[in-house]
């Protein structure tokens, strides 16, 4: 999936995380996923008159550490505002949430800008009946309250990405980024991670940007993926067709591939900003600053960097582990385990054959000890077994229906040592020649790309537990054709 040709993408990131914090934004209710419709409500959260909110402390760490993660300046002072909109799932007619003073901003992560990080409360959810739930013949709705209320930490990026795999990657990057510092579940099917895409086209080289539309709420990355590179070819066909795109929001339905329109676009002034004057400004202390920051892991593109430096792990690969963090600290105990083995073999076994494993068999597959890992590469290195048979052993270490859990054993019970005595080899090889007459004839004149069939008979005879580099050398020794 990629740019329509002729135009330059340009997208933008808006990501919401739920933090996850033991009580909402601004009262004491408890955050829930799955409970009982409205069972975590109170004045507060309800917005009965007269009651007042209380900023959650433990909310504005996390935001710190969010901020700070993404290499944001923290605010010494940021304002809540009111945003005024009139809608069910917002029982105060505003949402609090901050305006022109966010609490960070100007960060950047793997080369893309933070434009800002904020605070804000989420929505109670809306449940819509449809046909089978009309009252009295009209479509009806139920509100959930449990939700609203929720931290929410907003992130917007500067509009710095350029191809919508790009962006799914960065996105995954974020929420692999979040998820190390503990604050979130960033779990996008239950929504604690959203992640809306600003879209627009340009010609290459052009200095303007073109008008952007809005792709609200896409809850997997591959619909994100998606999703922004429908609405490039949407946007590129209005242009082909002499139009003009407008400013819109649209809906991606990923099953049917197709965007509809939500609203046109609310601007700001839509939304009467004023400053919350139940709240002061959020202030927050060295101290607290400090904590964040002593808070901190190392974050995914720090040991992506530390891979490549320190490793000699490629980058792609290094990329792989490093944003993935269960891969990444899984790589890192087979690294202890290691000894003697190059971690950049090590890192192709995981993110490569391991991982092709672990997608075969699916859930059920099992675990492979990292130290049993290792000891399949080892064995490769050292040419007991080809790198054919490494894989096998993987998979019936990883294959449920296998109860061997030992890669010696592996190789033991379905003979995959490797075929090292020579002599053995060379009399295959010389079988596998008479076998294949006319392979040989064309080898022997001249033609090196013949030798195929020759090799494939080698490797049927030998169940591929011959060293495919060796097997050549042999045959065009025997042919002449070294
Ligand atoms: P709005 O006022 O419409 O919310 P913002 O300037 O706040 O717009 O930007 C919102 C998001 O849209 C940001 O992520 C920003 O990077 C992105 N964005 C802004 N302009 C464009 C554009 N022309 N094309 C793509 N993304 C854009
Ligand atoms: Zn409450
Ligand atoms: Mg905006």
């Amino acid at each position: 999936m990629s740019v329509p040709s002729g135009y330059e993408a340009v997208i933008g990131l808006e990501i919401h995380v739920q933090l996850s914090t033991q009580t909402k934004m601004f009262c004491g209710c408890a955050l829930s996923f799955g409970d009982q419709p409205n069972v975590h409500t109170c004045p507060v959260c309800l917005a009965h008159p007269g009651t007042l909110p209380v900023v959650n402390e433990r909310a504005v760490r996390y935001a710190l550490q969010i901020a700070l993660a993404l290499g944001c300046e923290v605010a010494p002072r940021s304002i809540f505002h009111r945003k005024n909109y009139f809608y069910p799932d917002s029982p105060k007619g505003y949402q609090i949430s901050q305006y022109d003073i966010p609490l960070a901003a100007n960060g950047s992560l793997a080369g893309v800008r933070i434009h800002r990080v904020h605070l804000e409360e989420d929505a109670a959810k809306m449940v819509h009946l449809g046909e089978s739930g009309r009252i009295h013949g009209s479509a009806a709705s139920l509100v959930d309250f449990n939700r609203g209320g929720t931290p929410l930490v907003e992130i917007v990026t500067e509009p710095d990405l350029h191809d919508p795999g790009e962006a799914r990657q960065w996105a995954q990057l974020l929420r692999t980024t979040v998820e190390q510092l503990g604050v979130s579940d960033v779990n996008m099917e239950e929504g604690s991670l959203r992640c809306d895409a600003n879209v627009s086209i340009r010609p290459p080289g052009a200095e303007e940007l073109g008008t952007k539309t809005e792709l609200k709420n896409m809850n997997s990355f591959r619909f994100l993926e998606r999703g922004i590179a429908a609405e490039l070819e949407r946007q590129a066909s209005v242009l082909e067709a002499g139009g003009e795109v407008a400013q819109e929001t649209f809906h991606f339905d990923p099953r049917t591939g197709s965007l509809t329109p939500l609203r046109s676009k609310e601007y700001a002034h839509d939304y009467r900003y004023l400053p919350e004057p139940d709240l002061v400004p959020l202030a927050p202390t060295e101290q607290m600053l400090r904590e964040a920051r002593e808070a901190l892991p190392e974050l995914p593109d720090q040991r992506r960097r530390r891979y490549e430096a320190e490793f000699g792990v490629p980058e792609v690969t290094a990329r792989q582990l490093a944003f993935d963090a269960e891969l990444g600290t899984y790589f890192e105990g087979a690294l202890e385990a290691g000894d003697g083995v190059e971690p950049s073999v090590i890192a192709n076994w995981v993110t490569g054959d391991l991982a092709a494993a672990r997608r075969h068999f699916g859930a059920d597959g099992r675990e492979v000890a990292p130290a049993h890992l290792v000891a399949v590469a080892r064995m490769v290195v050292e040419k007991r077994i080809t790198h054919a048979s490494g894989r096998e052993v993987l998979d019936a270490l990883v294959d449920p229906g296998s109860s061997i859990g030992d890669p010696e054993e592996v190789v033991e019970s379905r003979q995959l040592a490797a075929v090292s005595d020579s002599s053995e080899l060379e009399a295959i090889v010389e079988r596998a020649i008479e076998a294949e007459p006319a392979a040989a004839e064309k080898v022997r004149s001249g033609n090196p790309k013949a030798i195929g069939p020759i090799v494939g008979a080698v490797m049927r005879e030998t169940k591929g537990r011959a060293d495919g580099g060796e097997v050549t050398r042999l045959i065009r020794e025997k042919l002449g054709a070294a």
